[in-house]
């Protein structure tokens, strides 16, 4: 038998010759640290509370659970078991209670993995390439290679085209995405419009590419004239675009159609420019829905998508997907010999858990099930609108979306309470399927109720918002 050659010294002893005897020899006091608690840091000059003000604005340290050390007897009179049981207990209550009032995150709450808690004892490890086995074991590739298929049959693409994985999130698809145009035109433009999700930005920073941020139409899809100006203006270079399936704030939807029509007219064959799909909110509900320019596919010229698995899907810790082509891969990758694995992730050692988690809700949902879902948030999101509507606050919902976008409640306690997520003069609610009528009602209720307070004077108006959604949407004083 060949063994490999192993180039620290160490290992060879053990593994090599076996002389047991060297670890009867090892000199613990040697390496080990004598007293386990390095001491606590605390501020030069007593000021502790402001030091941390200093160091960040935002550091803030005031709810957090200092960790305790257990003490000698702990074991026996079991003070520390009931102390941790309690944390957790109160933890789970607010939990609880922080999921009743949620409707500004685009998270699928309404989910049951129960029959999955028995594999939290496995250290379950996707590393490297789901395609290629990797030496460790404890592994759910046949998992990930399901759910990869399952994606890749709704995106419209053949088992034996394409590439993919399953990332930490929506953000390392992008990140990935991008990285493989990049890598197809080293000295390519990005283009992505300015209400794209902030990590493509940040991957242009990442990978110091140049940027063109494109305007958007009132809608917030990209607006394919500033977009022809500007391919027009780097006419010389190949272009990398980030299409947007539903934007973070509006759930715009891009015109794919347009874009690519667009970059024909302006003179860039398909041999010049790579479309990522940033299809992190809506990359799962658009297919589900009848309008043919804007459905993501492979069978038109793009070369990736992503999706996030945490919203729409519903998976209960952060995931996402992440399919290309295989053509594209093969420049990315490069082996990395101690995994025996192609190394075309972004992350090496890689969430195991998560792959289970989506096999499993897709398994039980299926094409048609979340076909329904998407039918059903699709409702109730024209739903919230049309109330938000008639009880004369400014609202917009664009076409194919369960985003509906909002005046900005007055009072920030409100909007912590139902944690929604607000930009200028915009608030947003995202319907996902956990989002039932009864929960809108009550959102509703609450919020008309609380308004005629906030208003009640005349001193304070509700905002304009006409910028953010059209003076057609708008009903504030002026647009009313
Ligand atoms: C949420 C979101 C992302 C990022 O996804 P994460 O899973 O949060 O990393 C990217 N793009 C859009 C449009 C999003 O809504």
């Amino acid at each position: 038998m060949n063994l490999p050659a192993i180039v620290s010294g160490r290992n060879c002893l053990f593994t090599l010759t076996g002389r047991l005897a060297e670890i009867e020899d090892f000199d613990l006091s040697a390496v080990v640290q004598p007293e386990p608690l390095p001491p606590i840091v605390t501020a030069g000059n007593g000021d502790k509370q402001n030091d941390r003000e200093i160091v960040s604005g935002r550091n803030v340290h005031t709810t957090c659970l200092e960790v305790t050390e257990p003490e000698a007897n702990d074991e026996f009179t079991g003070d520390k078991d009931a102390y941790m049981a309690s944390v957790l207990a109160r933890y789970r209550e607010s939990l609880m209670e922080r999921t009743k009032y949620h409707l500004g995150y685009p998270f699928n709450l309404d989910f049951d993995y129960g029959a999955l808690g028995q594999l939290q004892h496995f250290s379950i490890n996707n590393l490297g390439d789901p395609f290629i086995e990797s030496n460790y074991g404890v592994h759910s590739r046949q998992f990930e290679v399901g759910v990869l298929d399952w994606f890749a049959r709704l995106w419209e693409i053949e088992k034996n085209e394409y590439w993919g994985y399953i990332t930490n999130c929506g953000t390392e698809g992008n990140l990935h995405g991008i990285l493989v145009g990049r890598e197809a035109f080293p000295n390519g433009v990005l283009y992505a419009s300015r209400e794209s999700h902030y990590s493509v930005f940040k991957a242009a920073r990442m990978y110091r590419m140049d940027c063109e941020k494109v305007d958007c139409l009132i809608s917030g899809e990209i607006d394919c004239a500033d977009f022809k100006a500007k391919l027009l203006a780097n006419k010389d270079k190949p272009a990398i675009i980030n299409v947007n399936m539903g934007t973070t704030v509006k759930g715009a939807v891009d015109d794919l159609v347009l874009v690519i029509q667009t970059l024909e007219e302006s003179g860039f064959s398909d041999d010049r420019f790579y479309i990522h799909c940033d299809g992190a909110l809506f990359g799962l509900m658009m297919p589900f829905v009848k309008r043919a320019p804007k459905v993501i596919t492979f069978k038109k010229p793009i070369g990736s998508v992503s999706v996030s698995g945490h919203k729409f899907m519903g998976c209960p810790m952060p995931c996402g997907v992440q399919i290309t082509r295989m053509e594209h891969i093969n420049a990315l990758s490069r082996n990395v010999e101690y995994l025996a694995s192609r190394d075309a992730t972004m992350m090496g050692s890689r969430n195991g858990h998560a792959p289970i988690f989506l096999w499993y809700t897709l398994s039980r949902k299926g094409y048609k099930g979340f076909q329904k879902e998407v039918h059903k948030c699709l409702r109730n999101a024209r739903y919230l609108k049309d109330r938000l509507h008639d009880a004369g606050i400014s609202s917009m919902l664009n076409e194919l979306s369960s985003t509906v976008v909002f005046e900005r409640p007055l009072d920030e306690e409100f909007v912590r309470r139902w944690q929604l997520s607000c930009q200028g003069n915009i608030a947003h609610v995202v319907v996902m399927p956990s989002v039932t009528i009864e929960k809108l009602d009550d959102f509703l209720n609450d919020l008309v109720g609380k308004r005629s307070t906030w208003y009640q004077d005349g001193e304070a108006q509700p905002p304009c918002i006409a910028a953010d959604v059209g003076s057609e949407n708008c009903a504030c004083a002026s647009h009313k």
